[in-house]
């Protein structure tokens, strides 16, 4: 796990607010929380809420919490809230508490109860339709429910009974009395109990009535002392209500709510029940798919945390909603790699070439240097021989003007070797070139300080006798269209290509490549070994992202 970050220097409409905080008093230390509920996997929108909220508790000498908002038992499962876990700590951050809104169930229901003491709550006999129906719309008000006006020892005792079980699910609600004509519909009267048999990852059966999300969140942040509550804007219209619940249930902290706008991504699906119809519906090969927009998606694609972090920092916090183009994220993990990544020599479609002129058992070893941007990165050897593989579009039977690779009768130079002429050429049945013969001149070895002739092109080769047998996975984005039609789904805008599998072949020093390593491969982009496919006999390789980007921050 990697240490603590250096936190970012950028200043945000949150980070101001928390200074102002700080030097008025009003706070002597900030507590940011980062609230999942684990319902799914980590996508890179929950990266930026954690990036801000953790680096912010840095930044002031704060606290930071993970806290698992895991009120609605029917969707939750430890497997996420590993996961979750996981990846926040792979993303290089220490949560200070670890904590879990199921452990305070008790205290949420004692927080009712003062409530109903004090005629701010009631038990409701209604329907969910019947409470819908009746709550009004934008322009008129909603209209009180029969059983608004039970005396306090009624709600207590229905209160208490739908907590022993009395009741089937949906039969009975606790709500807020509150206001049913208030022009902000989340006053009017909201519900915040209900009676959900079903068994909870963290309580088992203990429970079997729920507290509904607008009402448990303000309860865990004061219970936790979070001085900052920070959240997307959707729940902006919450916060009177927020403020509400940490008032009237007197909580003696008092959390503040601050709402950021959400990361949305072109090409790109954010909502964890979207994500997990992906994966229920097998379009993808689980929540670490690489196309897959999830923390372990983007981790097993090759992305590092320092590309997301950095990407995050950029982006900003603001307060209005915008798109951010994916392409930007592309050029934050090229630039993470750019001096880090060895550059090598990988195959993705074979073509033999078979050197006439070089011993038949001859090999020799050339030196190369692993990255041409970073000289610390020392140099390799390479082995080349007799016959080598080659990119099958770097050679053309017909050529079009400028055309600078191989063709019968042109020379190129091979990278880190000799310069190579194509003589011959040999098809199969159905016409396809398989095999080509060149001739090398020894003058023309890289490194040699050869100035005899120039040539154009520089192709990239694999010697076939040690070459390691590679497979290459091609990404291409998951989801084809970026105005997306709001009604059209978006399993409907699935990209046919956003996998492509082909075979070939990478150097022999290769072989001890280890899930993980990263590698440049010359012309081709930058690739992670995966760690899913990836065995003994076999690498994998992800394509993270292509070397060229039309992108520029
Ligand atoms: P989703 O809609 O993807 O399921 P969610 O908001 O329901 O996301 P939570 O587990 O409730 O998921 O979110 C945890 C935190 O992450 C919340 O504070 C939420 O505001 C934040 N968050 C979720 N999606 C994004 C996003 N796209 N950009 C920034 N923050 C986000
Ligand atoms: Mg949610």
């Amino acid at each position: 796990m990697e240490t603590k970050t250096p936190t970012s220097t950028t200043s945000n409409f949150i980070k101001n607010i928390v200074i102002e905080d700080l030097n008025s008093g009003k706070v002597s230390q900030v507590v940011t929380r980062f609230p999942p509920e684990p319902n799914g996997y980590l996508h890179i929108g929950h990266a930026k809420s954690i990036i801000l909220n953790f680096e912010l508790a840095d930044e002031f000498k704060g606290r930071a919490n993970l806290r698992f908002d895991d009120t609605n038992p029917v969707k939750e499962d430890t497997e996420y809230v590993e996961s979750i876990k996981a990846d926040v700590e792979w993303l290089g951050f220490k949560w200070d508490g670890l904590f879990f809104a199921s452990n305070y169930f008790e205290e949420m229901y004692n927080r009712a109860v003062v409530l109903i003491r004090k005629g701010l709550a009631y038990v409701d006999d209604q329907t969910a339709e019947q409470i819908r129906e009746t709550r009004g719309t934008l322009t008129q008000p909603g209209t009180n429910s029969p059983h608004r006006d039970r005396s306090v020892e009624e709600n207590l005792s229905l209160f208490e009974r739908m907590r022993a079980g009395e009741f089937k699910d949906g039969e009975r609600v606790l709500r807020a009395k509150i206001d049913m004509s208030s022009p902000n519909i989340n006053f009017r009267d909201p519900v915040i109990y209900r009676v959900v048999h079903a068994h909870h990852h963290n309580t088992g059966d203990t429970w079997c009535i729920y507290p509904m999300y607008a009402y448990a969140h303000p309860i865990e942040d004061a219970i936790e002392g979070v001085t900052h509550s920070i959240c997307t804007l959707e729940f902006e219209d919450q916060r009177p209500f927020y403020d509400w619940v940490i008032r009237e249930c007197e909580m003696p902290n008092v959390p503040r709510q601050y709402e950021f706008a959400r990361l949305n991504l072109t090409n790109t699906v954010m909502s964890k029940r979207k994500l997990k119809q992906l994966v229920d519906e097998q379009a993808v090969d689980g929540w670490d798919d690489p196309r897959m927009p999830t923390i372990s998606g983007l981790r097993r694609r090759g992305f590092t945390a320092e590309a997301i972090r950095n990407f995050a920092r950029e982006i900003g916090v603001a307060r209005s909603n915008s798109t951010v183009d994916a392409k930007m994220l592309d050029h934050f993990i090229r630039e993470d790699l750019k001096l880090k990544a060895l550059r090598t020599m990988g195959i993705l479609n074979p073509l033999k070439v078979v050197i006439t002129n070089y011993p038949e058992d001859g090999v020799e070893m050339l030196d190369a240097e692993n990255n041409s941007e970073n000289p610390e990165m020392g140099h390799r050897q390479i082995p080349f021989s007799r016959e080598i593989y080659i990119e099958q579009d770097d050679f053309m039977e017909n050529p079009p003007n400028k055309y600078f690779r191989l063709f019968p009768g042109n020379e190129v130079r091979l990278k880190h070797a000799y310069f190579i002429k194509c003589n011959d050429f040999v098809k199969d049945d159905t016409g396809k070139v398989i095999e080509l013969h060149c001739t090398y001149d020894v003058e023309t070895k890289s490194g040699s300080g050869f100035t005899g002739r120039k040539v154009k092109g520089t192709i990239h080769w694999v010697d076939a006798k040690s070459a390691v047998p590679a497979e290459f996975r091609l990404y291409e984005p998951l989801i084809l269209d970026d105005q997306e039609d709001e009604n059209a789904s978006f399993m409907e805008n699935l990209n046919p290509n956003s996998l492509q599998i082909v075979q070939g072949f990478v150097e022999a020093g290769m072989k001890e490549a280890k899930p993980h390593d990263k590698f440049q491969f010359f012309r081709h982009g930058y690739f992670n070994v995966d760690p899913k496919y990836t065995t003994s006999e076999k690498l994998v390789f992800n394509l993270i992202v292509s070397l060229k980007s039309s992108f520029e921050v």
